[in-house]
């Protein structure tokens, strides 16, 4: 299956290809820019990277955050 491009945003809750050590594999985006900042909803570690390798890491959406604003009819 080729690399799918994810559609993520802040809030969001998220799955990694790897679980963070402490067992848990759910992280939501806490800061997005150049770099993404998630936190891992086990333990709250947080950690941040470069947005390619984010998108290069990012398994699936579990959740998708609350916006603020209401974009519905930009589809
Ligand atoms: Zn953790």
């Amino acid at each position: 299956m080729p690399n799918q491009r994810i559609n993520f945003d802040l809030n969001d809750v998220v799955e990694m290809k790897k679980p963070h050590p402490c067992g848990e594999n759910k992280w939501k985006i806490i800061r997005m820019g150049a770099d993404i900042r998630i936190k891992c909803l086990g333990c709250g570690h947080s950690v941040m990277l470069p947005r390619s390798e984010f998108q290069r890491k990012i398994k699936r959406i579990l959740e998708h955050g609350v916006k603020a604003e209401e974009n519905d009819e930009r589809k």
